[in-house]
């Protein structure tokens, strides 16, 4: 039998023992210097202010133990903090990093091995070996110190050593955390952590029968492959889309023979399979996370689902997040989603979503805010560093997030919610209130909706409808295709809950981003500019036809207003009111009550119908501009893509423009507009829009209030005089947000 599957075997009878942490440690590290054969054997420990703290040693002086700290950075052990790597020396003092710590003894010691204590990929600590005499540690004494770190990595997460910590000091593992991301919604959240694909926690790490432990490993790693080969060949996955990729990526690493061998070296020195896999990772993670080329980055997002994965196979954990039972004030962590995958939680108990990806007009993102959940995006690496049931704090407005918050900031944003909730009160005293500027320009505000339970809403905000309704929110939470009669009872009670404010339902918009799993459809390179939306619906007209009977059935006599999405030709618009008209008159032929005023209008979101709206607008009852996907297609810049999508300014010189022609056009031919993306609810967004004559502005409802005070607080015409000067004069580089600032600071107004 091998060293360290013997050392290992030991560890096992040793964390077994009734023993006091300390003495628990000393024994961990006396027996690894015994079974190595070196003279010395040290465990340094990472605190929460950066100091690495000699926690036990065999061979140098027991005195400094808890007294000598190094800097991450500083000396040998300090530079493999740093780097997370292992370092092997043949005569340490002569190495430039060495640093003499004479209360250690340590001068006499030429051979050095070092490695990092990491766990997902994070440096918690540094083991090291010494020995008296020079000499070149193997590798096989590496990988076997490394082994037995994994070891103690787990020790230090499960709180092993918590009684050795000094009062005042913690270790970094724990220590508080904030992530700067992207703000993409209102409001302060406190909570838990909840990780949306939680990592696989590996309990039982040193194996009883290293032969078993391979054929797990073997048993996994082949039905994981087929697993992966069975997706791939699911019919309905075309070539080039980005599933695709991923699965391929992940058939390739499942295939490498440089993984396979590694985790088969990591069981032959005693770990069990899933601990091997646990261990393998952690190299990756921490060599991956060190690069700053993103193509390496996403791969390293491939290798821990992959390992997951396989850590799911092994442990036999396939519980998925979102059926799991959630805390009350769950914040859910993920790496990325889809709206439909935050629809299936547990809504009463979500409170904020955390992502470190996404945009603030992806429709995740849309999503949480029509839930009225805090929400930021773009928090780089969150996911590794949180663990289930940690305290965490998501501030929409600023865009952070705040991980193992200390009491005091926990204190202060506790403060800082009685606050927001005081200016709830405050914009809930405006609700009745006109929304008309001071200049008398009346301003209409309405909420974009798309679940009924977002509708009792507009009782609190004084909201005077619904601008959007998007239908396919309904359809993605759903298990299957809703029926005639189920579409029929939800837009009913849609409307019920609205208490006869008008509501603006847009026909099913799907594709995209907006997936709807059993509404199969071919994969594509490119989905948002693909056959989606009312492409998808003029191909297939009995979806189209059941949703419009549903809808003309639901308005019971009453009015109906039917929004028609992603129009880029007016013929698509005209072909879509003769299936209405059709249906129409089948519901009169039926016998049934038509509405009493039925309004069709269309949504302008593709950049090709600016230059026809002399054809569509008088098709047209009213229109709606979509912003999220009109400013995507004008500046080729994916919603959903923070690297590019934040970068052109919405609101900047030819956007503006590009939106004011379309408010004149509408404005000439006598056609009602509303504003209905994510524009309209940003504050000088929103006054932007006003600037150029927009009167119709339809938001998240959380956004009308702040919007509403605006409104009230304002004087319109300069606003729109100086604005009108600014595109008149067309100078490249007029700050047309700098001047909306200045022009509302010096209104007093809060933007
Ligand atoms: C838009 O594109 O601005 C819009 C309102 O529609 P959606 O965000 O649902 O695509
Ligand atoms: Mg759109």
């Amino acid at each position: 039998m091998s060293g360290p599957r013997v050392l290992l075997r030991q560890l096992r009878e040793t964390m077994a023992e009734p023993l006091a942490s300390q003495d628990r440690l000393d024994k961990i590290v006396a027996l690894i210097a015994t079974n190595m054969h070196t003279d010395v054997c040290s465990f340094y420990v990472l605190r929460d202010d950066n100091a690495l703290e000699l926690f036990a040693t065999f061979g140098l002086k027991r005195e400094s133990v808890h007294m000598t700290t190094l800097r991450v950075g500083e000396g040998l052990v300090g530079l493999i903090a740093a780097q997370a790597e292992a370092l092997s020396l043949e005569d340490a003092p002569s190495h430039p990093a060495f640093a003499y710590r004479p209360e250690t003894g340590e001068d006499p010691f030429r051979a050095f091995l070092g490695v990092p204590v990491l766990r997902a990929g994070q440096t918690l600590g540094v083991l090291v070996v010494q020995n008296k005499d020079s000499r070149l540690y193997g590798e096989d004494e590496t990988e076997a110190l490394l082994t037995t770190a994994t070891i103690l990595a787990e020790m230090i997460a499960t709180s092993e050593f918590d009684t050795l910590i000094k009062p005042g000091q913690d270790i970094d593992l724990r220590r508080p955390r904030m992530f700067q991301g992207q703000s993409f919604t209102e409001g302060i959240a406190l909570g838990k952590v909840v990780l949306h694909d939680p990592r696989v926690v590996v309990t039982n790490f040193i194996a009883e029968d290293t032969e078993q432990e391979s054929r797990r490993l073997d048993a996994a790693l082949a039905t994981m492959r087929v697993s992966i080969d069975d997706m791939l060949s699911h019919g309905d996955m075309g070539a080039g889309t980005e599933h695709r990729d991923i699965l391929e990526t992940y058939r390739m690493f499942a295939n490498d023979r440089g993984w396979v061998d590694r985790l088969e070296e990591a069981i032959a020195n005693g770990l069990t399979a899933e601990a091997a896999v646990e261990r393998v990772q952690n190299d990756t993670r921490a060599r991956m996370l060190r690069s700053t080329d993103p193509y390496i980055r996403d791969r390293l997002h491939d290798f821990d689902d992959l390992a997951n994965r396989l850590l799911r196979v092994l442990t036999g954990d396939g519980t998925a997040p979102t059926h799991r039972e959630l805390p009350e004030n769950a914040i859910l962590v993920a790496r990325n989603m889809g709206p439909a995958e935050l629809l299936e939680y547990d809504r009463t108990r979500l409170r904020a979503i955390v992502l470190e990806e996404g945009g603030s007009t992806a429709h995740v993102a849309i999503v949480a805010r029509s839930l009225g959940l805090v929400a930021v995006g773009q928090a780089q690496n969150i996911v590794s560093i949180c663990e289930n049931g940690d305290d965490i704090i998501v501030d929409g407005p600023a865009g952070t997030v705040h991980l193992r918050p200390t009491r005091e900031l926990e204190q202060t944003y506790a403060d800082k919610v009685r606050v927001t909730a005081k200016r709830r009160a405050h914009y809930l005293a405006l609700k009745d209130k006109p929304s008309v500027t001071r200049d008398g320009v009346a301003i209409t505000l309405l909420h974009n909706s798309g679940l009924v339970a977002d509708l009792p809403m507009l009782r609190d905000t004084g909201a005077e409808g619904v601008g959007l309704f998007r239908t396919e929110l309904q359809f993605m939470i759903a298990s299957r295709l809703p029926k005639v009669q189920e579409q029929v009872a939800l837009y009913r009670e849609a409307i019920r809950l609205s208490e006869g404010k008008p509501i603006v339902f847009r026909l099913l918009d799907v594709g995209g981003d907006k997936v709807i799993p059993y509404l199969r459809a071919a994969a594509e390179e490119n989905p948002a500019m693909g056959f989606r939306s009312l492409r998808l619906a003029l191909d297939r007209p009995g979806l189209l036809r059941t949703q419009v009977r549903a809808l003309l059935t639901a308005a019971d006599g009453g009015p109906m207003k039917i929004l028609v999405p992603m129009v880029t030709e007016t013929w698509e618009f005209v072909e879509t009111k003769r299936v209405i008209r059709l249906e129409l008159e089948r519901l009169i032929r039926a016998g049934g009550k038509p509405p009493s005023e039925l309004k069709v209008g269309a949504m302008i979101e593709v950049p090709s119908l600016l230059f026809e709206l002399d054809h569509v607008l008088p098709e047209c009852d009213f229109v709606s501009i979509g912003s999220n996907d009109l400013i995507m297609f004008l500046n080729a810049a994916d919603r959903a893509n923070n690297r590019v999508s934040k970068t052109y300014d919405p609101i900047a010189l030819p956007r503006l423009r590009a939106l004011r022609h379309i408010v004149d056009m509408a404005g000439r031919y006598g056609v009602p507009i509303t504003m209905c993306g994510e524009l309209a609810g940003r504050t000088v967004e929103a006054l932007a829009l006003m600037a150029i004559g927009m009167t119709r502005l339809s938001m998240s409802p959380p956004a009308v209030g702040p919007i509403k005070e605006m409104v009230m607080g304002m004087e319109l015409k300069p606003i729109r005089t100086a604005v009108a000067a600014a595109l008149g004069e067309g100078q490249h580089g007029v700050g047309i947000r700098e001047l909306l600032v200045d022009l509302a600071t010096r209104q007093g107004l809060v933007i």
